[in-house]
């Protein structure tokens, strides 16, 4: 471990020594004059004074070296076509976006508003903005028209770029009369809206509004468009957190950091160099697909797979098969991803050759350590549990292999990554806390490069959302509980508004779910606060087992039940043991895999569970709902 401690302290206590070195990664067109501004707290300003381009480093940089080496390699299993881009083809087809858009009016501070499912062109129009300095705001496809109403209205883009539809489970979904209708609420109106037509579904266009990018693609495709240089820290994007807590904010990012920490993370955290296949199965429309399907393997030279589909379809095999034929080196997942193939046959965990794949990275929620330990001993690999958030832009706590490899621990994301002067602090004091007690996830500013800028338009909710946490101490909170043990070790607990209060003792639900889900029938667990006029507040869990067949045997369902506590009563004490242990075959989820806990206390409080645009599968509430 000391070689990976030693390179931590130097990036805290060397900070702008650290980070200049680091910035030799990339191409800077003007060089900086100084390496951090932080005259202004919490405002951190990197490498000031620099001119640089994301496009540039992801795309022209590379290509006299792999001009035809696999740059994007787009597989759909929802539209069975698979097609590899070299860098020379991206580089046209951004080219012919950037053409486009410019032709539309836009300049550098425009914003273009993307709203499309994981086809290639949304990696297109991404470094087609970058290339003229336009701002974009990728919103996940799977929004409905009154997200997309809220995201149009902040960001207020010049040009909209979307689609006539989406795919999910080889059935389309319309993408066009939802844009249209959220045009229809926002009070701002775009100018154009740029359509990709791929003959899904049928698509009304609006005159004078609408166009069709293929004729626009065909008129550009040798078209060479000049890169704008931007000073370092211009905005590049705004990305909207998913609102798992119900309230969007636009995180906006820079330039310069954003490519130093990201061209940096894809060699120390994912082990990669120019060349190498990286697999990141989250959507572009979340902060991972931003910055590992895009961004960070492009800047590093290395080949990104771009992946429309579940991934169960056309079986619970097919990410390896993707793994195979393309020979990746890593692969980046979500945890709930995993867990759905854990409900399927192992065999098909072994049918493919996975002798290029280096290791497996999961983030986005807790990798609960039996699953963590399940995927790892059933493909020999490691997995590494990533913690981030969408602010920061690329992980906080990581095991760091590029940099030394140390023996990871199931449960926990190992260590603060270099960067990161990360802490745990008690809300109370606002002191830093011991080993083995438990507090705020918190980041000593400056935030490192790469992380979040400030709000979009909002540098006052900026400072409140974030660094107004702790009495008389200006310092990033994550919102997230945790503990460091006693060798170094990080755990993260769940989040600060998922603690629970019965009889006056403060319960993650975290460490709840974790213990139920330690039974060997049980696949996952949701488990809330549910208010009681008694208690306050008492603990009600939802789980969903292996098999739920199991459940027809006379008496297994209280048997299960009655287990189920008395592990949780050993684990955590009695006053965590829930009030009742329902059973149900899945749980709402959001698409990005989080579970919607508001909703699921609304329904056990016999409230409306709100706003439920997000939600993957509808279904699940009703499950919960009959269960109750
Ligand atoms: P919002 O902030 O709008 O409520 P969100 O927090 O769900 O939405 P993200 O930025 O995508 O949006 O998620 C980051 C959060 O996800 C973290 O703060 C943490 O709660 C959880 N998380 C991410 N990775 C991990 C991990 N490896 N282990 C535990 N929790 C994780
Ligand atoms: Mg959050």
């Amino acid at each position: 471990m000391q070689k990976v401690r030693e390179f931590h302290r130097q990036s805290i206590q060397d900070r702008e020594a650290f980070w200049a070195h680091e910035a030799q990664r990339i191409h800077w067109e003007t060089p900086f004059t100084q390496v951090l501004d932080y005259s202004r707290p919490p405002f951190a300003r990197w490498f000031v004074g620099g001119k640089t381009n994301l496009c540039y480093n992801a795309v022209d940089r590379w290509l006299d070296t792999q001009g035809d080496q696999p740059a994007l390699i787009w597989v759909s299993t929802e539209v069975d076509q698979e097609i590899v881009y070299t860098r020379a083809d991206l580089s046209r087809e951004v080219n012919a976006a950037a053409a486009t858009l410019q032709e539309l009016g836009v300049v550098q501070g425009d914003r273009v508003l993307i709203y499309l499912p994981m086809i290639p062109q949304a990696a297109f129009f991404m470094l087609a903005c970058a290339r003229l300095g336009a701002i974009h705001s990728v919103v996940f496809g799977g929004f409905a028209a009154h997200n997309l109403a809220q995201r149009i209205d902040d960001a207020q883009p010049r040009v909209i770029v979307s689609t006539d539809a989406g795919s999910r489970g080889g059935r389309p979904i319309a993408y066009k009369p939802l844009l249209d209708q959220a045009i229809a609420q926002s009070s701002h109106a775009p100018e154009r809206v740029v359509l990709v037509n791929r003959g899904l579904a049928p698509m009304d266009l609006t005159a004078g509004r609408d166009l069709d990018y293929a004729p626009l693609r065909a008129r550009h495709l040798d078209a060479l468009v000049p890169v704008v240089w931007l000073e370092s820290n211009e905005p590049s994007y705004i990305l909207y957190t998913s609102g798992t807590t119900g309230n969007p904010k636009g995180v906006q990012r820079d330039v310069g950091g954003y490519a130093v920490a990201l061209c940096a993370s894809m060699e120390y955290i994912y082990g990669g160099k120019p060349g190498d296949v990286y697999f990141s199965s989250s959507d572009v429309g979340w902060v991972v697909g931003h910055s590992y399907v895009v961004y960070g393997p492009l800047l590093n030279g290395q080949a990104t797979v771009m992946y429309e589909g579940t991934p169960v379809r056309p079986d619970a095999a097919i990410l390896w098969r993707i793994i195979e034929t393309y020979r990746v080196n890593a692969l980046f997942s979500a945890p709930t991803a995993i867990r759905v193939l854990k409900k399927h046959d192992p065999a098909l965990l072994h049918r493919h050759d996975l002798s290029s794949l280096d290791r497996i990275y999961l983030a986005g929620e807790p990798l609960d350590e039996l699953t963590g330990q399940w995927l790892s001993e059933a493909l020999g690999k490691p997995v590494i549990d990533n913690y981030w958030q969408t602010e920061t832009g690329w992980p906080i706590l990581s095991a760091q292999p590029g940099v030394e490899e140390v023996p990871t621990r199931f449960g926990s994301p190992s260590f603060p990554v270099y960067g990161y002067d990360a802490r745990v602090i008690d809300e109370a004091t606002g002191q830093d806390c011991g080993p083995n007690q438990k507090g705020v996830v918190a980041i000593e500013p400056p935030l490192p490069p790469g992380a979040m800028s400030t709000i979009w338009g909002n540098d006052e909710r900026f400072v409140r959302t974030y660094f107004q946490s702790f009495p008389g101490r200006l310092c990033y909170s994550t919102s997230d509980w945790g503990l460091v043990d006693d060798d170094g070790y990080w755990y993260i607990l769940g989040r600060t508004d998922d603690v629970i209060n019965v009889a006056g003792h403060r319960l993650g639900t975290r460490e709840i779910e974790e213990s139920v889900n330690t039974h060997p029938a049980v696949a996952e667990s949701a488990v809330v606060g549910v208010a009681d006029q008694l208690k306050g507040q008492e603990a009600m869990a939802f789980a969903v087992l292996r098999n739920p067949a199991v459940l027809d045997e006379s008496g297994a369902r209280d048997r299960l039940e009655a287990e189920i506590k008395r592990v949780i009563e050993q684990r955590n004490g009695a006053v965590a043991r829930p009030a009742r242990i329902l059973f149900v075959n899945s749980l709402p989820k959001t698409r990005s895999g989080k579970v919607l806990r508001r909703a699921i206390v609304a329904l056990c409080e016999g409230r409306d569970p709100g706003d439920l645009t997000t939600i993957e599968d509808p279904g699940a509430l009703d499950q919960i709902r009959d269960a109750l």
